[in-house]
């Protein structure tokens, strides 16, 4: 088995390709080419169509989340190619909000009406269960929150009747991949956790052997406790690819490619991994 992974959108770029805060990747396997997010606007179309990658024969989407730096480039990627499932959580079209210090809420939900989307050809198929999409190759559906230290971040809302609530992120889903040689795990923004959507790929597959993780991992903001932590238990599940991406954010970023020397690198637009 053979995966590629090639990340069209993302928050910094490499030489030629356009960044945009937001992650895009498409994962070829099994005979699959599956879209995991879209990025905020139109970067992933564009970086796309530089390296030579047809949209228009992907098999299937699969929306990690309901935030626009996920989903925003979703119209443009369904005028490339209509008649497609688009696999997700009923909750993508939830009121969601984030605020930025002591500023007023922002709107940072999906951008689009389900009309205008499935108009374009979008099939949705919205669920909170996992969904296989081929005998290895599944979504997460739900990440139950189990290793104790990881928290959903305390600035991001979903509004109800008018008033902020805490957004508990139940939307946030993950592309797992039942390989010869372990578990690949691709990320979209982990709100839920690395570690907690590891632990689901695990659960689900009844297999230890985490190979890699690709993509975002929500540490940015996340306490020297928490990066240390995760990082042991990631040596504990024998990871031996790490891609971050997004909100990974510098500190971080530094701190995973101490630790995992020679494993780790900058999944940023236009990187191509091949695994094994
Ligand atoms: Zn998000
Ligand atoms: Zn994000």
């Amino acid at each position: 088995m053979e995966i590629r992974i090639t990340t069209l959108s993302e928050n910094t770029a490499n030489y030629g390709f356009l960044a945009e805060w937001g992650l895009s990747m498409l994962v070829e396997v099994d005979g699959v080419r599956i879209l995991v997010d879209t990025g905020l606007s139109f970067s992933a179309v564009h970086n796309a169509q530089l390296m030579g990658i047809d949209l228009s024969t992907i098999d299937r989407i699969v929306l990690s989340h309901g935030h626009a730096d996920h989903t925003g480039g979703l119209r443009e990627v369904l005028r490339r190619r209509s008649e497609v499932e688009v696999i997700g959580h009923p909750d993508i079209w939830a009121p969601k909000y984030v605020q930025h210090d002591r500023e007023a809420e922002q709107y940072n939900g999906m951008p689009f009406s389900r009309e205008l989307l499935e108009s374009l050809g979008a099939r949705f198929n919205l669920v909170r269960e996992p969904v296989h999409i081929t005998n290895r190759v599944m979504t997460t559906g739900e990440i139950p929150m189990l290793s104790g230290y990881e928290e959903i971040e305390n600035n991001l809302f979903v509004k109800e009747e008018g008033v902020l609530q805490p957004d508990k992120l139940a939307d946030d889903l993950a592309l797992i991949i039942d390989s010869d040689f372990g578990l690949v795990v691709i990320l979209g923004c982990a709100h839920r956790g690395i570690v907690n959507t590891l632990y689901r790929a695990q659960n689900l597959t009844r297999k230890e052997l985490v190979y890699a993780a690709i993509g975002g991992t929500h540490l940015f903001r996340a306490s020297k406790e928490r990066i240390d932590k995760t990082i042991a238990d990631l040596k504990k599940m024998g990871i031996q690819r790490l891609g971050v991406s997004h909100c990974t954010g510098f500190h971080a970023s530094a701190q995973l490619a101490r630790e995992f020397e020679g494993m780790f690198f900058l999944n940023n637009a236009g990187t191509q991994s091949t695994l094994p």
